[in-house]
């Protein structure tokens, strides 16, 4: 008789020490060699970044999940979207699963399909869809990936929406961002679109909320979705750290508010701030506006430089994977959370997710 592997995973998991929980992810790990990589995020708790082979943001994650031609399993250490782009680009007889199905983005799910197809009809319906270029931000479900590869747009990651945005005004003189607003707002006023050219779209609203004449003369039309992680940031927290903190440098995320990115030192992705940490001089002083394990743990390796978050915010999808429900995965691989994306979705998902891998390319040749 087959043995019936359940859904969800058995208790029994949680008694077993931590100490044994490591040393049984690593069994796994020997055993299976080149044939399992295992990607964890910058957010994941620390105990499993230790474990990955690889660890970045989702751009970096997704590229290196393109490269892993010798991996059967593809383990994501990251919430669901991102499990997503990896099966996209996974090769023929890839898999790819995730420790925890329900680690989703609540941002990502304030994009629905349904949502933007709308959102292009009313653009349709004034005369002002030509000229317009989609860009879906990473952090968005794979049917919004492939509206962008079928309407000639792309996809895009806080390390490169600057880019994709000049890309998309080259084929176009108008682009269309969802669904993170903030990222959205603060990549238009790196480019210097004039304010008056960016509007915001609500999918609440009828029409988005905006007239034909604002949806007809805007530059940038921005959805109006957001990551409650980095808009928990306030102004009055960039103000409290100059104050107890004199010298201190600010960096934050570009998912920020525009006033906390105005008031910060620097922004940008979570690459960037990785960067901005390590050649920052012996004895800076830096606060993080960006989720709380990667800054502990940029303290933890820059013993040197005093390291702080701006103010505490955890990603509580992020913090649903952990050891336990990774050596569950481990335990049942191939049998147990999956994740797939039909191939009509796929294929059109594609398109946008290569046309974001080769603007970045481009941009690293000039
Ligand atoms: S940090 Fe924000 S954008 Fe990233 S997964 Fe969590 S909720 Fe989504």
């Amino acid at each position: 008789m087959k043995t019936q592997i359940a859904r969800v995973m058995p208790d029994q998991y949680l008694e077993i020490p931590e100490e044994e929980l490591v040393a049984r992810i690593k069994e796994h790990k020997a055993e299976l060699g080149e044939r399992l990589v295992l990607l964890t995020h910058h957010y994941q708790r620390p105990e499993i970044v230790a474990l990955g082979d690889f660890v970045g943001d989702s751009f970096g994650l997704s590229r290196d999940a393109a490269r892993q031609t010798k991996a059967k399993d593809i383990v994501f250490c990251g919430v669901h979207f991102m499990a997503e782009s990896a099966a996209i680009l996974a090769g023929p007889g890839q898999r790819v699963s995730m420790p925890d199905l329900r680690a989703g983005c609540p941002m990502a799910n304030m994009a629905e399909i349904e949502e933007v197809e709308r959102a292009w009809s009313d653009l349709a319906s004034i005369g002002r869809q030509e000229g317009v270029i989609p860009l879906t931000y990473m952090n968005s479900h794979a049917e919004l990936k492939a509206f962008c590869g079928r309407n000639e747009g792309s996809v895009c990651t806080s390390t490169n929406a600057g880019p994709a945005f000049e890309w998309a005004f080259k084929r176009g003189d108008r682009v269309f961002f969802f669904p993170d607003e903030h990222l959205g707002r603060n990549t238009a006023n790196a480019l210097k679109i004039p304010r008056d050219k960016v509007v915001i779209y609500d999918p609440e609203d009828e029409m988005g909320g905006l007239s034909p004449e604002e949806l007809g003369q805007a530059r940038a039309i921005l959805w109006k979705g957001y990551c409650h992680v980095h808009t928990h940031f306030r102004p009055e927290h960039v103000n409290r750290v100059r104050q107890r903190h004199p010298g201190v440098m600010v960096v934050v995320h570009p998912e920020c508010t525009e006033d906390v990115v105005d008031l910060s030192d620097a922004a940008g992705s979570t690459e960037f701030i990785v960067r901005y940490v390590e050649n920052a001089p012996a004895g800076a002083t830096i606060a993080i506006g960006t989720e709380l394990n990667l800054v502990q743990r940029l303290a933890l390796e820059h013993p040197d430089k005093k390291i702080f978050e701006l103010a505490r915010s955890l990603c509580p999808n992020m913090f649903r994977i952990n050891l336990r429900n990774l050596l569950w995965l481990l335990d049942h691989l191939g049998e147990v959370n999956i994740v797939t994306v039909p191939e009509a979705v796929a294929s059109e998902a594609r398109v946008a997710l290569e046309r974001m891998l080769s603007i970045t390319a481009a941009r690293a040749e000039d």
